[in-house]
């Protein structure tokens, strides 16, 4: 290795005064400055930890939950960032899913079959919105899916405008009882950008959700309501630089294990 006479001798003071090794001083000082969070991608994973995945972040920012293996039993890794040879991409909200209304209790949505007069109800207005949308993202491992599926829609695009619909039924009944089954589908709108053998990828996915309140006598409860829908909206803006060659790259629907 070739290193700096500066750096050496800054490395031989660490080994000097604190027995630091010097192979040791000298990787950290030229390890580059960016970083790209890779996780197992199981479900061991913690929340915060997935949803960092496939972000850069520079060592001298630490996000918010520190460093990847910073914490006890975290698996994480950083990979280092070089532009053009790492592979990063992520989905990151793009919507506020703060609510000022005041959340829905299961009580509140068998009221709603009751009294409501089977009006469909927002997620948003009932206080579920940031809930479900992180459940979804994080807790269902949506986010991370839609990433390997954009990828691979890209790759067919190859350069260009494209677009990805999707759809499917999740289990949101850790967000709410009342939730049950609902569905979030909705579409990938972006371009990507074909540069020696790296594909940059950027957009905009917008997601809808849908469900219906329409059993309550799986609550134990009385008949004589009106069924009604459930519905919310959110965002999330994509960016992405993964290699075209789907067997070379983390990002594809196609990967195993
Ligand atoms: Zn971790």
């Amino acid at each position: 290795m070739n290193v700096d006479p500066t750096l050496y001798r800054k490395a031989f003071q660490a080994y000097l005064r604190r027995g630091t090794p010097i192979e040791w001083s000298i990787k950290q000082e030229t390890l580059p400055e960016l970083y790209v969070w890779r996780t197992r991608e199981d479900e061991k994973v913690r929340p915060a930890h997935a949803m960092n995945a496939g972000r850069v972040f520079n060592r001298n920012e630490p996000p918010s939950t520190g460093h990847p293996g910073s914490e006890f039993n975290c698996r994480c890794e950083a990979v280092s960032f070089i532009s053009g040879h790492t592979e990063f991409a992520y989905l990151e909200f793009d919507t506020s899913l703060a609510s000022a209304y005041n959340r829905w209790t299961d009580v509140e949505f068998v009221s709603h079959y009751y009294f409501g007069n089977g009006q469909s109800v927002d997620l948003l207005e009932i206080g579920h919105l940031r809930e479900i949308a992180e459940e979804y993202a994080w807790e269902h491992g949506a986010f991370r899916r839609l990433c390997d599926q954009i990828a691979d829609t890209a790759r067919r695009a190859r350069q260009g405008k494209f677009a990805y619909d999707f759809r499917s039924a999740y289990d949101f009944g850790a967000v709410a009882f009342s939730h049950g089954n609902g569905i979030v589908l909705g579409q990938f709108t972006g371009s990507v950008l074909h540069e020696s053998g790296m594909l940059r990828i950027n957009g905009l996915a917008k997601f809808e959700f849908r469900d219906m309140f329409e059993d309550p006598l799986d609550l134990g409860i009385e008949p004589g309501g009106s069924p009604y829908a459930i519905t919310g909206n959110w965002s999330a803006l994509f960016r992405g630089e993964v290699f075209a060659n789907a067997e070379r790259s983390d990002y594809t629907s196609g990967r195993s294990g």
